[in-house]
């Protein structure tokens, strides 16, 4: 118990230093269409840990959210996207693409979220319209909140949403049907056994008419097998994301593949 307190302590003063010293990196991983070609990105923080090497986000959101260091750290992950995206406006080859950035429930409840979110736009010039944010339901069950209010000033600005990791919280359907979404994300652990078990199978093919019914596009993480893409794309999901078309990779590799 000492020793795991000890290592949770070295690493969250590591933590702290990380931003000042330049260990975070942002990695993109292409989302595809059903031609499989690129038409847009999802960018994933990665730690470079000068002894630990690459950490991934498993290990430290958490830690990130407990101490809401998130606030910083997610406002450099926003801010970097944004430049990347305003960069590749630029070259024939990336300015189709857009940009998805992932939002913890933390950064979104910030009471400044929205001002630093158009600070940014406008700071780096990217195109609100090829941003897309995002959240999960976890951000959606304290009712309570103005997360709605948020979302929706947002998207007036032309930024969009998307719902991460679907069918992996709580949230009420009826609910579901008021939030100003313009995508779902079904979750990479409905999408890993949709040939192997009815049961996700029927989640997955649920998720899909649902989308289509709430007027939503439909997007598959994780896929990894030309089955499991073959498998979606018959039942209504063409837009993709996985090992299959692409793993996370720097900005350098990205211009190179597309
Ligand atoms: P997520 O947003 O659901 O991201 C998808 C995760 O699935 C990524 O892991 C990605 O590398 C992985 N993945 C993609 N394709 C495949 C595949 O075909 N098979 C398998 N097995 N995995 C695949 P990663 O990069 O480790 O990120 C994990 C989670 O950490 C993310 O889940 C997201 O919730 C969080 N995260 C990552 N970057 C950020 C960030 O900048 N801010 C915040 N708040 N959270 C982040
Ligand atoms: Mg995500
Ligand atoms: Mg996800």
């Amino acid at each position: 118990m000492q020793a795991a307190l000890i290592s949770r302590a070295r690493l969250e003063n590591d933590m702290r230093l990380a931003l000042a010293n330049e260990q975070w990196k942002l990695v993109y991983q292409p989302q595809v269409d059903v031609n499989g070609m690129p038409i847009g990105v999802e960018a994933l923080l990665r730690w470079q840990h000068p002894e630990r090497g690459i950490i991934s986000p498993g290990e430290f959101i958490p830690l990130l959210e407990s101490t809401r260091l998130i606030n910083e750290v997610g406002n450099w992950v926003l801010e970097t996207a944004c430049q990347q995206l305003a960069e590749w406006q630029e070259k024939p080859q990336t300015a189709g693409l857009s940009m998805a950035v992932n939002i913890s429930p933390v950064q979104f409840r910030e009471d400044n979220f929205v001002p630093k979110v158009k600070a940014i736009l406008r700071r780096t010039g990217a195109p609100a319209d090829k941003l897309k944010l995002e959240v999960t339901e976890t951000l959606f069950v304290d009712v309570s909140d103005n997360a709605l209010r948020k979302m929706s000033h947002l998207r007036h600005q032309g930024v969009r949403f998307s719902l991460d990791d679907f069918g992996t919280g709580y949230s009420s359907l009826s609910y579901l049907a008021h939030l100003p979404l313009d995508q779902l994300k079904i979750d990479q652990s409905f999408v890993r056994e949709v040939l192997d078990s009815r049961a996700n199978a029927s989640i997955v093919e649920s998720t899909i008419v649902l989308a289509k019914s709430l007027g939503l596009s439909v997007i598959a993480e994780g896929v990894e097998t030309e089955t499991q893409r073959g498998w979606l794309k018959d039942h209504g999901c063409l837009h993709y994301q996985g090992y299959l078309f692409g793993r996370p990779m720097s900005a350098a590799e990205l211009e190179k593949l597309m």
